[in-house]
């Protein structure tokens, strides 16, 4: 992936009611641009600058390029797994295979990330990822954390830092991520397997 704004495949009023145009204006139109022209300003004339964002944020140590890095990559994972409510389908076989194997089910599963979002202290994100053993796996993530830099696959992420949601749910971090399986694209997440 390049240091870029993505294209959204769904309208700015698509994810309404669980995410409103006006989130979206800010979240990704503002959040999500700050963290990719800062990186783009971090890396000039560096080493980085060259360098897919996967490969930065596996590699950059602690600090602003990775810090950039990885918000680049958290949101655009984020804002390309949702589509219009209740067209998000379900997990592939493949995917399905592996949920009911390490979690019993989706409904399991679902519970276990919105405990891992609910209780996350601060900023930050829950994420669902493949290990290196090819086992799914739940974990919270601080500021910018993203799985890739324990070796792990991304495959679903909860962005839990209070620009997510505050505006349409003000300090109700539960309710929203709660909501946010209504907007689930699952092929999506499919895919990333
Ligand atoms: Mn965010």
């Amino acid at each position: 992936m390049k240091n870029e704004m993505p294209q959204l495949p769904y309208p700015a009023n698509g994810l309404e009611p669980v995410i409103s145009a006006e989130t979206l204006e800010f979240h990704f139109g503002k959040h999500l641009q700050t963290y990719v022209t800062n990186l783009a300003n971090l890396t000039k004339d560096t080493a980085y600058a060259q360098k897919d964002i996967e490969e930065i944020v596996k590699a950059a140590p602690d600090g602003g390029v990775f810090n950039n890095a990885g918000q680049v990559l958290n949101h655009v994972l984020y804002f390309l797994q949702f589509t219009t409510p209740g067209r998000g389908g379900m997990p592939d076989e493949k995917l399905d295979g592996l949920i009911r194997r390490d979690f019993g089910s989706l409904d399991n599963l679902k519970q276990k990330m919105e405990e891992a979002a609910i209780t996350l202290f601060g900023s930050g994100w829950a994420w669902l990822s493949l290990d290196a053993e090819g086992k799914l796996q739940i974990t919270q993530e601080g500021n910018a954390g993203n799985p890739l830099r324990r070796h792990c696959k991304p495959l679903l992420c909860i962005d839990v830092w209070e620009h997510a949601y505050y505006i349409d749910y003000r300090n109700r971090r539960a309710d929203y991520v709660k909501r946010l399986w209504d907007i689930v694209d699952w092929q999506v997440v499919s895919n990333r397997l």
